[in-house]
């Protein structure tokens, strides 16, 4: 891991893993008769063994290009505190102060994000305001102003846009940008991280934080090294250490019940989880599992998806201790309604069907669904379907250990316009 020192330039290594070589009869002009690719891994030493079948009389040796495999070149950004630091922005009267924006205390709701001043009393975003002011009673609370977040994420996007189009949004401050092939021929990732901060910052007055990398998986672990306002790099050749001393419940992915169940079977860091077969890790942990053998390996293939669009948007909370109280895990449930009618103000979108989670402490897993004639958003109907579904359930002597709700069917569109406005409008986008 690399954090990034003044004036210096940390390459993120584009040193090609395989060489493509294609092999036609024929002199050059006659290409196209009898043409063989052949792929030679690892480039050096490679031996011309695979060319002898062609007659030397007649080869003809195309190198493709180093393309085909070349490593990639990623980089996260992510707004520091993103709606607090907006809220402080714009409001002098609350700079360095602690401060949340989300629901009143008065009505049961929920932190969507905590100044860094307000961090330092153990708060943090999905918290009941409750429990926050209770830990910090000078604490500012300031309701969302998503329009004002949105308008911002979209000139933040205009900037990511200068260098690449690979740029997928995961929220409305936090992206992955494939910078491999980049607009304006820059070598080093860095640079670029570097100049979309300083971007950024001329532009909207609020620091962001890079992390840059080979894959999402890692370039999200630098991000979250050093917060707020820096640049962290993990090099290629570094990339297997790093996750090797990596606390297991430090791993992007890897939330607190998992990691608790992490540590029952003795893995601790990314070494302990690399000591695992797959059969071992798909045994305890499913589909996931393939997950965690991947990135204990600092692998990680999935690709940077540019106008993706959601499917679904929810929330869930995991309950390390089990809950077995029913007033307690409709509390719960009114929180995560919460959570969720905030994401889906962030994105604008509604959604039809309405699904709820429930988990059992035994691993049974429970889904119920209801599909609504209208697209919904308002927290009271989310409330108020996810108990009636929560009802349905069969709860005697059961203790929950996971509660979710998500909306599907989405009313999609914003997002499609959002996709499609890039054809007729320079890199305006909104996601
Ligand atoms: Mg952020």
């Amino acid at each position: 891991m690399v954090e990034l020192p003044l004036g210096q330039e940390p390459v993120a290594s584009s040193l090609p893993r395989k060489l493509c070589v294609v092999v036609s009869r024929g002199a050059e002009g006659q290409r196209g008769r009898g043409e063989r690719t052949y792929t030679i891994s690892p480039l050096l030493p490679c031996s011309p063994a695979p060319l002898l079948p062609c007659s030397l009389a007649y080869l003809h040796v195309a190198i493709l290009g180093w393309y085909t495999t070349r490593t990639r070149k990623i980089v996260h950004v992510d707004m520091d505190a993103f709606y607090a630091s907006v809220e402080q922005r714009d409001n002098p009267s609350y700079r360095g102060k602690p401060l949340v924006v989300g629901g009143s205390p008065n009505q049961r709701g929920v932190v969507a994000a905590a100044s860094y001043e307000a961090r330092k009393f153990g708060i943090h975003s999905a918290m009941p305001s409750v429990t926050a002011i209770a830990k910090c009673p000078a604490l500012i609370f300031v309701r969302p102003r998503f329009d004002v977040y949105r308008d911002i994420s979209t000139s933040i996007h205009a900037i990511f846009k200068r260098y690449s189009d690979l740029v997928e949004g995961v929220a409305l401050d936090e992206a992955y940008l494939d910078v491999t092939e980049n607009k304006q021929s820059i070598p080093y990732a860095s640079t670029i991280a570097r100049h979309i901060k300083t971007a950024i910052f001329q532009e909207t007055q609020l620091t962001a934080t890079a992390g840059v990398s080979i894959n999402k998986f890692l370039a999200k672990m630098a991000s979250g090294q050093n917060k707020p306002n820096a640049l962290t790099v993990i090099l290629p050749e570094q990339a297997i250490a790093f996750v090797e001393q990596l606390a297991i419940e430090k791993f992007h992915g890897i939330g607190e019940v998992t990691a608790a169940k992490m540590h029952s079977l003795g893995i601790h860091s990314g070494a302990d989880l690399k000591g695992r077969s797959l059969t071992e890790l798909t045994h305890h942990f499913g589909k996931a599992g393939n997950y965690y053998y991947k990135i204990a390996r600092a692998e990680d293939d999935r690709p940077v998806e540019a106008n993706r669009v959601r499917k679904s948007i929810g929330a869930e909370t995991s309950f390390a201790q089990g809950l077995s109280d029913i007033s307690q895990m409709l509390q719960e449930l009114d929180q995560i309604a919460q959570i969720v009618e905030q994401r889906l103000e962030q994105h604008e979108t509604r959604g039809r069907t309405l699904t709820l989670k429930v988990k059992f402490s035994n691993y049974q897993r429970l889904t119920r669904s209801k599909t609504m004639l209208a697209p919904i958003s308002e927290l009271s109907t989310i409330f108020e379907i996810a108990n009636t579904l929560f009802e349905s359930i069969d709860l005697e002597n059961r203790t929950i250990r996971l509660l979710g709700i998500s909306l599907s069917n989405l009313d999609n569109a914003k997002q499609l316009q959002a996709i499609q406005l890039p054809l007729f409008q320079n890199g305006n986008i909104i996601f």
